[in-house]
């Protein structure tokens, strides 16, 4: 056995897959596997992506009916409402009596992942399934020309992040595929103890393009595979390789799109500059997966004060904007979540004054989060930063000169 196959860890990338011939096309390869499980996969329900009749636009449906799923389409060419979102309004009530699945483009099973986490998201009954993601496109943009959308998503599906049109936010996604890949080294075997985070993973960029690969990431994938009478016996390395191959590639722009950026916003006059068109409207934080406050202190009146300390600040600085504090907004709402940004973009695609707010924050998350070891969505067993307190966590800020004595003991967990 060579070191790939010989891996066996809970969220090990498979050493081999099943295999299904694409004749016509990878979206219809994808559509018939689904069909195969809600047929023979012991499942109740698929959420996913489905084709608004007579319109270019897709919705998340809980299909019952595998005949339905002729119009489903994982990947549509916008992400319209993030699939973490969509997961926590069915589930985060109770888990469901069905057992399900639910379909999803990485970053949304990431923010499931987080919402789980979060409490907001119930996936005992749930089948996690992600696909290799070629990206989605501006939904202004699409909104604007459906058709050119259409025309410019098939460009995107062809080539892989190598095109224009593709949202900031996927230009520079370097977490497009499985997640024991992602994370892992750029080089070399991916690790035995990767996390689990989904339980399969369509691949996309294997090395015959004539069909689709179906990983079974947990032992629970693996079951529902054997199910559907898939064998898993087809080799992934041609697979991983590709996928290294992008997502080096993908990592190094992510590094430099963030190196620019950090000029562009260091210090406090340039961060107030590119917030400075905001209208307070809150969409970022309304579509965001990961703002799930039911209310949220800033759409509450305490945040308001008296007019006559408005016209005290006024008379201090000569002018004051209405409404008051948009700055504020922002990092409050990136103090409390930024540490479960799965950099999805789908705060960006909301501004109608095209702030760049997918780019702050997910620049603020690849700051914070390797700063607690955590990667958001990454593995379910991996508890929220906050919830879980290291005694000798940022001792060099706290107690410098106790830090060489820390214990590595962990003293606290509340998750
Ligand atoms: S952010 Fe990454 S996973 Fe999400 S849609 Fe874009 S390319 Fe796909
Ligand atoms: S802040 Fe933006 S990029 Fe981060 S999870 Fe929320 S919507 Fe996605
Ligand atoms: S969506 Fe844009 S304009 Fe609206 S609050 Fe967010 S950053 Fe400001």
């Amino acid at each position: 056995m060579t070191p790939h196959q010989e891996r066996t860890g809970p969220g090990a990338v498979p050493a081999q897959a099943a295999f299904l011939p694409a004749p016509e096309g990878t979206k219809k390869a994808v559509t018939d596997f689904l069909k195969t499980l809600m047929d023979q996969g012991g499942l109740d329900a698929l959420l996913v992506p489905v084709e608004v009749p007579d319109t270019p636009f897709h919705a998340w449906v809980m299909v019952k009916k595998s005949e339905v799923l002729d119009k489903a389409h994982p990947l549509p060419p916008v992400m319209s409402v993030q699939g973490g979102r969509a997961l926590s309004s069915l589930t985060k009530h109770g888990t469901p009596w069905l057992h399900i699945a639910a379909v999803m483009r990485p970053c949304e099973a990431r923010a499931a992942v987080e919402l789980a986490k979060l409490k907001q998201v119930r996936l005992d009954n749930v089948v996690l399934i992600t696909i290799d993601c070629p990206g989605a496109l501006p939904l202004a943009e699409y909104v604007a020309d459906p058709e050119k959308g259409q025309e410019r998503y098939k460009t995107v599906a062809d080539t892989w992040h190598e095109n224009e049109f593709l949202r900031p936010a996927c230009a520079r996604c370097h977490r497009f595929s499985l997640t024991g890949l992602e994370d892992g080294p750029s080089e070399g075997p991916a690790p035995d103890d990767a996390p689990a985070s989904v339980d399969i993973h369509i691949g996309l960029l294997g090395e015959d393009q004539n069909g689709i690969l179906l990983l079974p990431v947990t032992p629970s994938g693996a079951e529902i595979l054997k199910k559907t009478g898939l064998e898993a016996d087809r080799p992934t390395a041609g697979w991983e390789s590709r996928v290294r191959d992008l997502l080096k590639k993908k990592k190094e722009k992510r590094q430099a799109a963030h190196e620019e950026f950090r000029k562009d916003i260091t210090g406090l006059d340039r961060f107030l500059t590119v917030f400075d068109p905001c209208i307070n409207c809150h969409n970022c934080m309304n579509v965001c997966p990961v703002c799930y406050c039911q209310q949220c202190y800033f759409d509450t009146q305490t945040q308001f004060c008296t007019s006559s300390v408005y016209m005290d600040r006024a008379r201090k600085r000569g002018a004051l904007r209405f409404p008051p504090d948009p700055l504020l907004f922002h990092l409050g709402r990136m103090s409390h979540m930024v540490l479960s940004c799965v950099s999805c973009g789908a705060c960006e695609d909301a501004c109608p004054v095209s702030i760049p707010v997918g780019k702050v924050f997910s620049w603020v998350a690849d700051e914070t989060q390797p700063a607690f070891g955590y990667s958001a969505g990454t593995d379910r067993g991996d508890p929220l930063p906050l919830q879980n307190f290291l005694k000798e966590e940022f001792c060099e800020i706290e107690t410098p000169s106790a830090c060489g004595q820390a214990q590595s003991t962990e003293v606290k967990e509340n998750a």
